[in-house]
């Protein structure tokens, strides 16, 4: 049977990979999912191929006798919520994420709001590629796509009964925020506005062509960021990606910090303030969260890569869980949603930065300090997952986790080789608080990958 879901929905490039054929075929697997009769939310990002994938996911679905209801533009954690607060059966969004601007993607959402499971997928491929499709009586097929209002306020009160208003407000913070040109652009700034801040927009506008910046937000494609977050001296900002779901942060000195301590920050937050429970997070975060978290006795807990799986483990351990996160700045709150949620992730630091009374360059220095080397080498997936074991065996002394390739954790370092999931690469990714031990260890890695497959 043939793939349809990457690790995070259906995407691909649009017209070429993702056609209005596709759309329609999914929007018939999806319907033939849900049922005729049930009740479907969709909605999209900016992106372009926007209103074709649209109408065309909406056909299949009203002619598998489903309900659509249109949610207009909004950010993916926003119709999540929505899913969920109108008593939805699902969902789907139309967004390709931080993705390039000439792609687009499809994601199906449960009644939860979360993205289905790995195993509903396969189902939904399965129904795809054997055209199980269930076209309803035509007396079944509904004639309106009715307009679902009010999502975006309710999201939005949603998020403040989960920090102290009146605190944040006392604190008149000045904030940037950066959505890409895209959706989080109709939700952060209001957020960061009723939070009584000073708000400064850049790439605010929405634009298919994301002038600005591409979606995805990392150091090299927030630097004019930083520089105006610096200039403008403002307490924080934040970019997120095209669906802001993930929220990548800015000190007032125009420094960029990666997902995984922005994640500690809050976490370490959580833990001074008494919460109790479990942190979610992916092999490939940083292992400076045990570290945080250890004084605290919260444990952390480690899932393969993606944050489909990171929200499935958090549901099944049900209040066990305090919060989940990826490095990439995807952060998630349970008691707001399960899911990435750049709007509840700016407004819970500013929570921080109003309690802590300190500027966020100074919360981040507190943080351990690690030097970073990520690189991947080209190979097949058979060859990377032999590398994989001999990496194993190499440091076997060592704690291993062996939930996605291998992660070995050392003192003061650590080092993640794996398999990537979409390409015939290995990636080493690895942290050391000294930066010679860092070098060695890549070294080791990267001699073992020679001795297993040859020089490439
Ligand atoms: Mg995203």
């Amino acid at each position: 049977m043939g793939k349809l879901f990457g690790t995070d929905g259906v995407r691909g490039i649009v017209n070429k990979e993702l056609t209005p054929e596709l759309a329609l075929q999914l929007g018939l697997s999806i319907g033939a999912f849900f049922g005729e009769g049930s009740k479907i939310l969709v909605g999209r990002d900016v992106r372009r191929g926007r209103e074709m994938l649209f109408k065309a996911v909406v056909s299949g679905l009203l002619s598998s006798g489903v309900k659509v209801y249109d949610a207009g533009l909004l950010p993916t954690p926003t119709l999540q919520y929505a899913i969920k607060h109108f008593n939805y059966d699902g969902g789907v969004m139309i967004t390709a994420s931080h993705n390039p601007p000439k792609y687009n993607g499809i994601k199906v959402m449960g009644p939860n709001g979360v993205e289905v499971s790995r195993e509903q997928e396969r189902k939904i491929e399965e129904i795809f590629f054997s055209e199980k499709w269930k076209r309803a009586d035509i007396y079944n097929v509904v004639e309106e796509v009715p307009k679902q209002f009010g999502i975006i306020d309710s999201y939005i009160n949603a998020i403040l009964r989960h920090v102290d208003v009146e605190k944040i407000k006392s604190k008149r913070f000045r904030v940037l925020i950066d959505p890409a040109n895209s959706v989080g652009a109709l939700t952060s700034p209001k957020i960061a506005k009723k939070l009584g801040c000073k708000v400064y927009t850049i790439n605010g506008h929405l634009d298919e062509d994301f002038p600005g910046r591409e979606p995805e937000p990392t150091t090299e494609t927030l630097r004019e960021t930083a520089e105006v977050a610096k200039s403008l001296n403002v307490d924080v900002a934040v970019g997120h990606d095209g669906d802001a779901d993930r929220a990548i942060f800015i000190d007032e000195k125009g420094r960029i910090h990666w997902g995984d301590r922005s994640a500690a920050i809050i976490c370490k937050y959580f833990a001074e303030k008494g919460f109790k429970g479990k942190v979610v997070t992916a092999v490939s975060s940083s292992i400076l969260i045990e570290e945080v978290l250890k004084p605290y006795g919260l444990e952390v807990v480690w899932t393969k890569v993606g944050s489909v799986d990171i929200s499935h483990l958090m549901l099944k351990m049900g209040s066990e869980v305090l919060c989940g996160f990826e490095e990439n700045g995807g952060f998630m709150y349970p008691p707001h949603i399960p899911v990435r949620d750049g709007g509840m992730t700016l407004a819970l630091m500013l929570q921080v930065l109003a309690d802590s009374g300190r500027k966020l360059s100074e919360l981040f220095n507190e943080l351990p300090h690690y030097f970073t080397l990520k690189t991947k080498i080209p190979m097949l997936k058979s060859e990377a997952l032999k590398v994989v074991e001999k990496v194993a065996e190499y440091f076997k002394k060592e704690r291993l986790i062996r939930i996605d390739g291998v992660k070995v954790l050392m003192k003061d370092a650590w080092v993640l080789v794996r398999p990537s999931g979409t390409e015939p690469i290995l990636r080493i990714m690895a942290e050391a608080k000294d930066e010679e031990k860092l070098k060695e260890i890549v070294e080791i890695v990267k001699k073992i990958a020679e001795e297993t497959v040859g020089k490439k």
